[in-house]
């Protein structure tokens, strides 16, 4: 059985989630480096048919457990079907996206498998290990990469010895793969017995779905505030991202402070976020923030410390009094001139 790096997928309404593709492309990455397969895991009802777009995606294989029980998402049967198929097909890593879903199945199906887990993981990477104690190489290794001790250092944490390698990953991270039609896979079927212990005693009565009120993933401006600003400051920083047209981001401290509310949280407990202009605006930038911005194009940081960390992420850094340079930044913009502009 060839070696695997496999991916749960998750489904809403029929469709697979980006995060879910984003893995797909990440596992890709991993399995080229480490010359092993790409795996898809895919659970639920009327899911068979997402097994081509898996492989049009990058996966090599792809598991399908379609059964009328499994239509919704329940935390029970859905651990002993993933648990199953992994149990089965013993891939050497398996990743979830770190999801409502994600963080509380895999550590389920991790303890089922008396293996370990890594949460939250905001980068993955496969290489050789050396343990320094016994001085033994591992190959294929999975790197799983978090920031750690509140934060003060990233860590690489390996599991050598149990397999599989599991881990959660943050979504929003990776680029979502090209789709390649030209790409063959093979599916396979599997039927879980699920009997009345595994089905659980949680009926879903109706599903319904509240759509984010803040839509910071596909925002091409940020402009975030953070505890410098406070509830004056963050007035401006959403005037400044009015005009810019952009949506208004937060760091922890400032959603902690009640400022502003924790869909705006950008971060390691928030979001992860990509825009073309990410404007810091009295933000330090504590690595658990800098994980969820540090993929912006271009990062502007306005802080009153010179020696604040924010500034060596920064590509343009403002040193100075925010209620200082943002209403000067705000009356440009409001005349239609950025300063230095025409
Ligand atoms: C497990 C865990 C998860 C976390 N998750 C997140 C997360 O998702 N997102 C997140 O942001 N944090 C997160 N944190 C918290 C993080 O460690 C920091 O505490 C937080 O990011 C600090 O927010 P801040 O930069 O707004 O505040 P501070 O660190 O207090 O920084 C305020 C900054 O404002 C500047 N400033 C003050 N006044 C002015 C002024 N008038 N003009 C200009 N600059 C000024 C100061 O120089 C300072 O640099 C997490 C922490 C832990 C332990």
């Amino acid at each position: 059985m060839a070696r695997t790096v496999l991916v749960y997928v998750e489904v809403s309404d029929g469709k697979i989630e980006d995060h879910s593709l984003e893995l797909i492309g990440k596992a890709r990455e991993l399995a080229t480096k480490g010359g092993m397969d790409v795996g898809a895991l895919v659970v639920g009802h009327g899911v068979r048919e997402l097994a081509r777009e898996l492989i049009y995606r990058g996966a090599d294989e792809v598991h399908v457990v379609d059964d009328p029980r499994l239509g919704t998402y329940r935390l029970l049967p859905y651990t002993k079907a993933v648990a199953h198929v992994v149990g089965a097909t013993s891939p050497e890593v398996v990743l979830f996206s770190a999801t409502v879903v994600g963080r509380e199945l895999a550590p389920r199906v991790a303890a089922r498998l008396r293996t370990g887990i890594t949460a939250d993981c905001t980068d993955v990477d496969i290489g050789s290990w050396t343990d320094p104690l016994s001085g033994r190489v591992y190959e294929n290794i999975l790197y799983q990469i978090r920031p750690t001790f509140g934060g003060e250092i990233m860590a690489a944490i390996v599991t050598p010895q149990h397999r599989p390698q599991m881990a959660t990953v943050r979504p929003g991270l990776f680029p979502i793969p090209q789709r390649d039609e030209t790409r063959s896979g093979r599916v396979v079927e599997w039927s879980v017995e699920l009997d009345e212990d595994s089905l659980d005693s949680i009926e879903v009565l109706e599903v319904r779905r509240e759509m984010r009120k803040v839509d910071l993933k596909s925002a091409k401006i940020i402009v975030s505030g953070g505890r410098g600003a406070g509830p004056k400051g963050f007035e401006l920083v959403r005037e400044l991202a009015k005009l810019l047209g952009g949506e208004v981001g937060a760091s922890r401290a400032a959603v902690d402070a009640g400022w502003i509310s924790y869909d705006h949280q950008v971060g390691l407990t928030g979001q992860t976020v990509k825009p073309d202009i990410y404007i810091a605006v009295g933000i330090s930038g504590a690595v658990q923030h800098i994980v969820g911005m540090k993929d912006s194009k271009i990062v502007i940081a306005i802080n009153k410390d010179p020696e604040a960390p924010i500034f060596r992420v920064a590509d343009y850094g403002i040193v100075g009094d925010l209620f200082v340079v943002l209403p000067k930044l705000i009356e440009k913009l409001k005349q239609g001139r950025l300063p230095g502009g025409s």
